[in-house]
């Protein structure tokens, strides 16, 4: 048996793997991986894999990169782990510090928050927990101020913000959702901007879903606390992309209307979307900034939920009644911390977002070949994400897409027929024109079947 063959064994027998039919795995096996190296994935008989996706969207400057590696070495030689209640320590200080300071801030008044910057870290290990958070907050705090009545939530259509069951209340996507939906409360789901067949939306899709919220603000008035979007991208329901107007006018909308705006960046922060946070694209800063996913560089699980000195306002008293007594065991971990902290420094020290521009421009210029392929639909692009429809594969196109990218060293995990590129930020030229040309390969062959 080959070395990949024992592992797959082995691992059948004992791993539950996340989001997966297990049994499906008779007939597709699934891919040990030994190693990994920049942008590549090498598997236990030496086969490699472009991780074109960048490990579940995590990973942004390759694996293994050796500047974040020196910190963590240096981390694990200093401090590995210390509860948060209670203590501090120098990570998790200077991430709040540099994470405030980074913040979207609004370009106008009226495009602004609860007052103040974003300038609260309340720290957990995992996207859905960064939703968990931000909900609980934000109907903390109307609780606090004397309106508890305000306890629903706002959520778009296709929306996906993580599946413990807090997040899954205000996910809209049936695959994860209708086997819980008794466990789950009902969000109000407003229609998302653009319809998946014009992308980036065009401005009269805008201006209507805003109305449908305007429309749902008023009939639901005294009863919400909160609208939670994803900023410009939809990920999980297929990269749906919309335009920065739309958050403008949530924005003015929730403030007039007395509901707390939450941004899940959790895919779309760190640089993701050609800026460092997708709400800088619309001049708006929230009530709450949901980050995970790339804030380690992919390296450990850590997301952070920031919030205005109003909100923190609201929970600081003398009563622990009112205090935000939401924890976890690893609440602000040093390592993962000092990930976050090699990562921003990686930021600022190599002008990420300006060299992303490039990269965008590149990469956008060689996936002509695709975009203009005739069984390609709506191929679209925002900063550091591509995606495109697959016309006329079958009903399992996802699946042999995925076998036929991975034959040709390339990792892709189609979302239905919606196809998508989130490469780390280290892509260069050479791993740029494989992508495309076994993309296209690929596609070929599976929809030739
Ligand atoms: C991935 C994701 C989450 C959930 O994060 P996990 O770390 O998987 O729990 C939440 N919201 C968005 C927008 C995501 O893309």
């Amino acid at each position: 048996m080959s070395a990949n063959g024992a592992l797959l064994a082995r691992s059948l027998a004992h791993v539950w793997n996340p989001c997966t039919q297990m049994k499906q795995h008779e007939a597709w096996p699934m891919v040990p991986i030994a190693r990994s190296e920049g942008a590549w994935l090498y598997d236990l008989d030496g086969r490699r894999y472009l991780d074109a996706i960048s490990s579940w969207w995590v990973n942004l400057f390759g694996h293994c990169n050796p500047r974040i590696n020196a910190q963590l070495v240096e981390q694990l030689g200093t401090l590995d782990h210390v509860m948060l209640a209670g203590f501090t320590h120098p990570p998790v200080v200077a991430l709040s510090e540099r994470l405030s300071a980074l913040a979207p801030r609004a370009t106008d008044a009226a495009l602004s928050a609860s007052a103040g910057p974003l300038g609260h870290a309340s720290y957990a290990s995992d996207g859905a927990s960064a939703t968990e958070i931000a909900l609980k907050m934000a109907f903390h705090y109307w609780r606090n101020l004397g309106q508890p009545s305000k306890q629903r939530f706002i959520a778009l259509a296709g929306s996906y913000h993580g599946e413990t069951l807090g997040a899954l209340s205000v996910t809209d996507l049936a695959v994860f959702r209708d086997a819980y939906a008794p466990l789950l409360r009902q969000p109000l789901i407003v229609p998302a901007p653009g319809p998946a067949s014009a992308m980036p939306c065009c401005p009269g899709c805008t201006t209507e879903a805003l109305a449908a919220l305007e429309a749902e603000l008023k009939r639901s008035a005294g009863t919400v606390a909160a609208l939670i979007v994803e900023p410009l991208v939809q990920g999980a329901s297929g990269m749906r992309m919309y335009h920065p107007d739309y958050l403008a006018g949530a924005r003015r909308l929730c403030t007039g209307h007395g509901v707390l705006l939450i941004a899940d960046e959790i895919m779309t922060g760190m640089g993701r979307t050609g800026t460092m946070f997708a709400c800088e694209q619309a001049g708006i800063q929230p009530d709450f900034l949901c980050l995970s996913k790339g804030i380690t560089g992919g390296y450990l699980p850590l997301s952070v939920v920031l919030t205005t000195d109003e909100v923190y306002a609201a929970f600081y008293d003398d009563s622990s009644a009112r205090a935000f007594l939401h924890s976890h065991s690893y609440t602000g971990n040093p390592l993962a911390c000092r990930a976050a902290l090699a990562t921003l420094d990686i930021f600022a020290q190599d002008g990420v977002i300006a060299a992303n521009r490039a990269r965008t421009a590149a990469l956008t210029a060689r996936a002509r070949a695709l975009a203009d392929h005739p069984r390609v639909r709506n191929f679209r692009n925002l900063g550091m994400i591509w995606a495109f429809e697959a016309d006329g594969g079958a009903p399992d196109f996802a699946r042999r897409l995925f076998t036929a990218a991975l034959a040709r060293e390339v990792l892709l995990r189609p979302i239905g027929n919606t196809v998508y590129f989130m490469p780390p930020y280290v892509i260069d030229d050479a791993q740029c024109a494989h992508l495309v040309d076994a993309t296209r390969d690929a596609l070929d062959a599976v929809l030739q079947d």
